[in-house]
């Protein structure tokens, strides 16, 4: 995600993000490569990051942004490998990680995902947060394999290790493990750099969110390399930033709800006040940041 100062296209990303494409414009971006390590790259569009993975056997591949950059993701993919994308995860259900599903499964991918991610694409979704209606999505798009809490790629000589994490950002989260590159893909359980959006209107949890950056920092090292769901490539350090901003946030809103405190007094609080600015400028500024960890501790 590049840094976006202007409110009005934080939002216009926002309804984007639970939406989908219509809203948003995609003839300007740009896809850019960033090395991982080893066989995995991220790619950098618009929307969730992309983990490729290259080897003898194909293309790998996490997340899909939106169905207007499929043409432009898969261009920057056959720059690193003529083999066929075979697989595609999904980190979560969100329409910034699963619009191009169906282009690449059109074209003889399989979409793999957590349980929760095809029964919410399957079915309407009313985002009472943006006042929004959100239709089911098509078949194609579906993930077609599922699972329930993990399973294993033998891909390559190496273990590609997915396993559900939650509810976190959704209640549809999956983080992937590339071993052999020691490279972790954390979909929306990371937003590198900013506050991130906890969709309590997918099953959602503030707790639940610190816990599952727990269970990636204990499988991470100082040479892991770190793929967000939105900002650029991380360590180790800056999770362990990251979750230092989530703990703390999030202690003071849940004090704050059990001090009987309304929405308004705890935003009053100014609690986000002591972090840089940064940290705000994403799509999730500081007073969504701050409403859906009270809704998250209210209910
Ligand atoms: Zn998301």
């Amino acid at each position: 995600m590049s840094r976006i100062a202007n409110p009005l296209a934080a939002a216009a990303l926002m309804l984007a993000l639970v939406a989908g494409p219509a809203t948003a414009q995609f003839d300007d971006v740009v896809v850019k490569k960033h090395e991982a390590s080893g066989s995995v790259v991220m790619l950098e569009g618009r929307g969730g990051n992309i983990a490729v993975c290259t080897g003898p056997k194909g293309v790998f591949m996490v997340d899909s942004q939106f169905a207007p950059l499929s043409s432009k993701i898969r261009a920057e993919i056959e720059t690193l490998s003529e083999g066929p994308v075979s697989f595609l995860v999904n980190t979560h259900w969100h329409g910034d990680h699963v619009g191009g599903n169906a282009n690449f499964q059109n074209e003889g991918t399989i979409v793999v995902a957590h349980d929760n991610v095809r029964k919410r694409m399957s079915a309407e979704h009313f985002n009472d947060l943006f006042d929004r209606q959100m239709p089911a999505s098509d078949a194609a798009a579906l993930p077609v394999v599922t699972f329930s809490e993990d399973v294993t790629f033998h891909w390559d000589g190496g273990a590609i290790e997915i396993f559900h994490v939650g509810p976190a950002h959704t209640d549809t989260d999956a983080m992937i493990y590339f071993r052999k590159d020691n490279v972790l893909h954390m979909g929306d359980i990371f937003f590198n750099g900013y506050f991130p959006f906890i969709d309590v209107t997918s099953g959602g949890t503030a707790a639940g969110y610190v816990a599952a950056i727990d269970r990636a920092l204990a499988l991470v090292d100082d040479d892991t390399v770190i793929i967000p769901g939105h900002g650029p490539l991380a360590g180790r350090e800056d999770l362990l930033v990251y979750r230092g901003v989530l703990q703390g946030t999030t202690t003071a809103v849940e004090a704050a709800v059990e001090d009987g405190k309304t929405l308004d007094e705890v935003k009053a609080m100014n609690i986000t006040g002591k972090y840089p600015e940064s940290w705000g400028s994403g799509f999730v500024q500081p007073d969504l940041f701050i409403t859906t960890l009270y809704r998250s501790y209210q209910k």
